[in-house]
This record gives structure tokens, sequence and C-alpha cells, in this order.
């Protein structure tokens, strides 16, 4: 497991990464990293407490230096900022952008919702080649995200937002990823529905659900253990995201288990994934998107045509991985 705490590094001193020591034709992107760090403190979060304990940014020139090495090997390039919360500082991007622009790349990059509130950013990093974003949503009732956030309870103060902020970032022709973590205390069997129907209303490009995961020495893994609900301490081949390992509250693990199955089979049938992206490109293609989604497909609504038994795992792997 990869931990820096202790060993604090400033970016201005990563070395250039030798891209030219990978095989390109086996990536589908390459990753380039701006910034460490997240001001917000997110109970289940591992990235922030094992990487660094501060938001630190790497200079805009060395950036656009790792742009260029890897356009030199692969002429138009999928870029992922590896970045754990990319756009904190607004104004470093909005000098970062307009540089990128022209240099004929596509990226994709993970976020909090905070700039569905800048659309002169928005419109910059759709010009910049920004083809995705991922932003943790983590509940799509209010209920589940009380406390979540643990310096301002901020995620919990946007809830209000969330429907509007996936309408305004995709006007934008922006995808928006947005992710969810089921068995949230607080989260009753209605959670399913409730996602399934907020993804209906919303119309996400992608959409990611995992299990709440109490990685080591987060503060949800200490205060499940406080509390004497962790199931399988130490079983680390277990926290993969889609495996229970603890006791939720109020719904059981079977609960849970069962719920988590039959959204997946609904969410990622072919008939709702189409009509999702169907739903994008008509708000893309036809300007700002206030107006409400589609009506949803037959199949989509009814669940006809979907698999009859759950997956035993999530037919869309997970892009938000944690850094461990
Ligand atoms: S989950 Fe996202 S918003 Fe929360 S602390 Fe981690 S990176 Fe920041």
């Amino acid at each position: 497991m990869y931990d820096a705490r202790g060993r604090e590094f400033d970016l201005a001193d990563a070395p250039m990464p030798a891209f030219e020591l990978l095989d390109i034709e086996k990536y589908n992107r390459l990753t380039v990293q701006a910034s460490r760090g997240c001001p917000w403190r997110c109970s289940f979060c591992a990235s922030s407490i094992l990487l660094t304990r501060k938001y630190k940014q790497k200079p805009i020139d060395m950036v656009l230096r790792e742009i260029d090495k890897i356009r030199e090997l692969w002429p138009r390039p999928f870029i992922e900022f590896a970045d754990d919360n990319a756009f904190v500082n607004r104004a470093y991007w909005h000098k970062l952008l307009p540089k990128l622009a022209g240099r004929r790349v596509k990226w994709f990059v993970e976020t909090d919702l905070s700039v569905s509130e800048d659309d002169e950013l928005l419109a910059a990093a759709r010009r910049a080649g920004c083809a995705e974003v991922l932003i943790g949503f983590e509940s799509p009732v209010e209920a589940g995200l009380e406390g979540i956030e643990l310096r301002r309870n901020w995620k919990k103060r946007k809830w209000p937002m969330y429907k509007q902020v996936i309408r305004r970032i995709q006007s934008h022709g922006i995808r928006v990823n947005a992710c969810f973590v089921l068995g949230l205390d607080g989260h009753t069997t209605d959670v399913f529905e409730a996602l399934y129907d907020f993804v209906q209303d919303t119309s996400p490009y992608d959409v990611q659900i995992t299990y709440q995961t109490p990685f080591p020495n987060t503060p949800l893994y200490r205060q499940l253990q406080r509390d004497g609900r962790l199931t399988h301490d130490g079983q680390w081949d277990r926290y993969t995201l889609f495996d229970i390992n603890y006791q939720p509250r109020p719904m059981t693990a079977e609960q849970l288990r069962l719920g988590f199955h039959q959204l997946t089979s609904r969410l990622y049938s072919d008939s709702f994934t189409n009509w999702r992206r169907d739903n994008f490109k008509q708000q893309y293609h036809r300007g700002p998107a206030t107006r409400r989604v589609r009506a949803p497909c037959k199949a989509a609504t009814t669940g006809r045509g979907l698999p009859t038994r759950a997956p035993s795992k999530p037919a869309v792997l997970p892009m938000r991985l944690p850094i461990l």
C-alpha cells in the first residue's frame, strides 16, 4: 500500500514521466496529474488521507510539457487527469485551459460538483477537449448524506442542487459520470428505486454504483471499528468496492446485496444505457438543457427485456477506484 503521510512532496519537483517506455498501442488513455489532494474530508475517502494532507498543484508549464511529450508519441491522445478533485482552484484552470485548447487532446477528470457554478470554466474546458467529468454525488436521497463530509457537511448542503448540476454540465457537451455509494447509514431499501428515479430524471451519460467500503485508516473505518460493525477486518482482498465488509444500518447486508444486484441489472441494461446516451446527444446538439429529459423507453421503465438474473458484478467497472 502506498502511504505518503509524513513525506510531503512538492509537485514542482516531479520528474517528467518516461512515457516513451510505454507500449502506447496497449493504452486507451494516459494519465497526467495536475493536482493532488482535496479540501474536503469525506469519511470513506482514502485518497486525501494517504497521498497528501494539503491540496497541491503542479506548475502549469510542467503539465503542458507532459502533455506535449505524450503528443510526440500519440498525436491525438486521450488523457486522464489523475487528480483527486481537479477544479478546486478555478483560477489555475482558467489559465491552463486556453493553453490546452488547440493541442488536440481529449480528456477525463474527477471533480466536485462546484464546477457547475462556473459556466465560463465549463465552456473553456469543453473547448480544451474535456469529454467527461466524474463526480461523487454519493446518495440520491438526502438522508444518506448526513455527516459524509466531515468539515462542513458540504455534500448534504449541496444535495438540493444535484439534478441541476448534471443538466448544467451536460448542456456544455461534457458528459457526467455520476457516482453513488450504496449502504450509507440512513439508506433504507427505498434507496434503490430512488437512485433509479434520479438517474432516469437527470440522465447522466455514465453512472457508477459501489458499496460503501471502509478503507483502512479512513474516518469511516475507525468509526465502524469503534462500533464493532466491521465484518471482514484485515481481509483486504475483499475491499473491492463490490463486497460488503461491514454491518449496514438500517438495512441488513442481504437486503443491500439483493437491492444492489437488482439495481445493477436495471441501470446497466442496454436499453437504459442507450437511452441515457441518446439523451445526452440530444441535449448537447440542442444547446443548454434546462429542459427535462425525454421520456424513458418502455424497457427501461418496466424492466422488460432486462436480464432475469442479476450479474454477480456490475457490467461497468468503476473508474473512481481508491488510491491505495
Ligand atoms: S470523495 Fe471526493 S470530495 Fe470527498 S474527500 Fe474524496 S476526493 Fe474530496
